[in-house]
């Protein structure tokens, strides 16, 4: 039974246990045991991910007679050994929760791995969220299918079409697709999304298809994906960027930064950003221009000789909040404690989100999708 391409290795644990009839702890601690004592932290009931060190990896690869190498194309996080590990002394294995977003595999896609007692868990990576085969936006549920089907969302297919290609084609896409989602998110969390009606069109489809309240979908990261998507490859054109540039040069930063909000709004079918931005720059609080993610990239795009690196490393300050309470807190004035336990319990609250990848430590093994 060999694990599904970028398998939670807790996953393909659980599957395997499954298999064998053995609870999944066993079958680890079958595993690992040889004349070493094994030392194994937590319990796959607390937590999803399995990490493993050194000796633990090999004892996998001899006992599944799947080549390493192999193990660590298909397994994202089977290596390097987890910092909390150590590769000294005997085979160690702890059960933490994932480090990065995860989410349920196409059902259809995956159908002789899948299970219904045991669905397949993936990391998306950057565009892995959606299947394109059967038009499903992928959730996170351990414990069994969970998707949205697109049919309905044309433009949401569209959007992804849009975005392996940005990935494929521009070196550092998934750090503009982090920073055009901290700009529209800052749009968003304006309340520019009470009256929009692509948005309130989308949260609508959204809520009807996982049966959701209105509300609770609005922090969704689908709701903006398409906008988020536009905008990443707009501020990945090297001739837009050009032209801003100059702008800057010719008339100053506000000059450039008017004409990019110009066509910002032009290019996501909002010819009204600007008007309403400038509006609503009236009764911003002070300081409100410094935390302007949009302010930020400019001054990054026009400062002297910039880096791609300077360009998509969004501070954490700036950047879209990554945890769906943090994000509800700006778009409702509801109970939010109310509004995340019906978005929990249609699975919205965890999966695929546009963070940037972090640098992660160099390890000899480390996968860098
Ligand atoms: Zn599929």
């Amino acid at each position: 039974m060999p694990p599904v391409a970028a398998e939670l290795t807790g996953s393909w644990l659980r599957r395997m246990a499954l298999a064998s009839g053995l609870p999944a702890q066993d079958l680890v601690r079958g595993i690992l045991n040889g004349s070493q004592t094994v030392q194994i932290t937590g319990t796959p009931k607390t937590a999803l991910e399995a990490y493993l060190n050194a000796p633990a990896r090999s004892a996998l690869a001899r006992f599944t007679r799947v080549p390493q190498s192999r193990l660590y194309e298909l397994l994202p996080q089977l290596g390097p050994t987890h910092p909390r590990l150590s590769d000294d002394g005997g085979p160690q294995a702890a059960w933490f929760t994932p480090a990065h977003a995860w989410v349920t595999a196409c059902p259809q896609c995956t159908a002789r791995a899948w299970s219904r007692r045991q669905p397949v868990l993936l990391y998306p990576g950057s565009v892995g969220h959606i299947c394109r085969r059967h038009r499903r936006w992928l959730l996170a549920n351990a414990h069994g299918p969970a998707s949205v089907p697109l049919g309905i969302l044309p433009e949401v297919m569209a959007a992804h079409r849009r975005h392996v290609a940005l990935v494929r084609g521009v070196a550092g896409a998934a750090g503009a697709v982090a920073v055009a989602a901290a700009m529209v998110w800052s749009w968003l969390a304006q309340q520019w999304w009470i009256g929009d009606k692509l948005w309130s069109r989308r949260a609508a489809a959204l809520a009807s298809l996982t049966g959701c309240p209105a509300v609770s979908v609005a922090a969704h990261a689908l709701i903006a994906y398409p906008e988020t998507i536009s905008v990443a490859a707009l501020l990945s054109n090297p001739q837009w960027q050009q032209r801003l540039r100059q702008s800057a040069s010719d008339d100053g930063l506000r000059a450039a930064k008017a004409m990019a909000l110009e066509d910002i709004g032009r290019w996501i079918g909002r010819p009204w950003l600007v008007d309403w931005l400038t509006a609503d720059a009236r009764t911003r609080r002070p300081g409100a221009e410094e935390r302007d993610p949009l302010q930020w990239w400019l001054g990054q795009l026009t400062g002297p000789n910039p880096s791609p690196g300077d360009l998509w490393c969004v501070p954490d300050s700036l950047a879209r909040p990554v945890h769906y309470g943090d994000r509800l807190t700006f778009l409702t004035d509801l109970r939010v404690r109310e509004v995340i336990d019906g978005a929990k319990a249609a699975c919205l609250t965890g999966g695929w989100e546009p963070v940037p990848h972090r640098p992660s430590p160099a390890g000899p093994h480390h996968s860098s999708r």
